[in-house]
């Protein structure tokens, strides 16, 4: 077979994350779940003509891995995680290093892609055509594709347009929780964007509430771990909640929706208060939100981004545009090497992360 691809060796510093254990349905994930190991690289005999091997520049750590470490996931779309298997995550970006002689990527291309899974390795064997080439302006690090112009982004934008409905003729207060992690801090500045006139945030530490207001731009943020946040909102949103983007659940989401005014929308994105619980998904709710839902003739439909497959292109341009326009603030953060990705997971899971948890690999 020939390839586009010098015949030197790629580094043999290869590993690769295994998943060993899984913590129970009702258990939080620990590091001891994973097992990081060495394994050879590939070398060009390794791939077909229409492959390539991609050197993993940056990998997506992901909520929805959590539900992949229980025998059944409760989605059909992500399968669980088998033990002894390597472990796979919904999203990275690298370069080809080496290039099937029929890919139609060249060695040195910058890829990304959300419709295979991607292995939490360093170099990986992928068909080509489950690849996209990005151009990426030199001022921007390539960790944007998936911090902002990926899953995360495409997930606030849609959500946003989809089923917000925003009312651009009336000031419009949104809540957020989740708000300083990847998909609620893109939520709430697209929010604004698109009409909202409050914007507050939930999340988990004064220092992510400082970030909230000083970097993203919310207009007000509340500590759900410190502060009543119904007595907060009574302040806040003195004419109530018209738009509620839910990435936690719980009793967060509880106080929040009896805040919302009547005919109001409630974007479930996400539930991860109750991700490492054998609740379904949507997990259940108390009567008492349950019936507020339903006098006060509250939208709350589930939502989910890979519903909107035709769309993501637009969307990516969208986010491409405002990012490069300074319209939209991107955080991450960033843990180095592959050894540290039982750790990036676990503290995504604990809210150790502001803006998008990555791995380095
Ligand atoms: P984040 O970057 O927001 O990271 C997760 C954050 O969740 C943590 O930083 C932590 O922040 C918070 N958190 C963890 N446990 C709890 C808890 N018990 N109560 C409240 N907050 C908690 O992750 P993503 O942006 O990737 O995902 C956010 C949500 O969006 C998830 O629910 C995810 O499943 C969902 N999602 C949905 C998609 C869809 O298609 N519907 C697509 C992609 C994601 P803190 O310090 O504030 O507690």
């Amino acid at each position: 077979m020939t390839s586009s691809s010098s015949s030197s060796q790629l580094p043999a510093d290869n590993k690769v994350v295994m998943f060993v254990k899984r913590p129970g349905e009702n258990n939080p994930p620990t590091v001891d779940c994973f097992d990081v190991i060495p394994i050879d690289s590939p070398s060009e005999s390794d791939i077909t003509s229409e492959q390539c091997i991609v050197r993993i520049l940056f990998l997506s750590v992901d909520p929805a891995q959590r539900c992949r470490m229980n025998t059944s996931t409760g989605v059909d779309y992500l399968g669980p995680y088998e033990i002894g298997e390597p472990v796979d995550g919904m999203e990275g970006v690298g370069i080809v290093e080496r290039a099937g002689s029929a890919s139609t990527l060249q060695v040195g291309d910058l890829v990304t892609g959300c419709i295979r899974l991607w292995t939490w390795t360093k170099y990986f064997v992928v068909d080509s055509t489950d690849l996209v080439k990005v151009n990426l302006p030199s001022t921007f690090s390539p960790s944007v594709i998936l911090s902002c112009a990926g899953l995360s982004g495409i997930t606030a934008l849609l959500g946003i347009r989809k089923k917000a409905k925003i009312d651009r003729t009336r000031p419009q207060t949104i809540v957020v929780s989740g708000a300083a992690g990847s998909c609620g801090s893109l939520a709430g500045q697209i929010a604004r964007i698109e009409g909202c006139t409050t914007i507050i945030g939930i999340c988990g530490s004064d220092e992510k509430c400082k970030v909230l207001k000083e970097e993203f731009g919310f207009d007000a943020a509340i500590n759900y771990k410190t502060e009543i946040i119904s007595e907060r909102l009574d302040r806040l949103a003195p004419d109530g909640v018209d738009i509620y983007w839910d990435n936690v659940g719980g009793r967060v989401s509880d106080e929040v929706i009896e805040m919302m005014n009547p005919n109001s929308r409630i974007v479930l994105c996400g539930q991860i208060a109750v991700y490492n619980t054998d609740l379904p998904y949507p997990p259940p709710l108390p009567d008492h939100t349950v019936q507020i839902l339903k006098e006060r003739n509250i939208e709350r439909e589930r939502y989910l981004v890979l519903t909107y497959k035709d769309e993501m292109d637009e969307a990516i341009a969208q986010l491409s545009e405002w990012l490069q326009q300074d319209r939209i603030k991107v955080k991450e953060t960033i843990y180095d090497g592959l050894a540290s990705a039982p750790h990036a997971f676990v503290d995504m899971m604990t809210g150790k992360n502001i803006g998008k948890m990555l791995i380095r690999p």
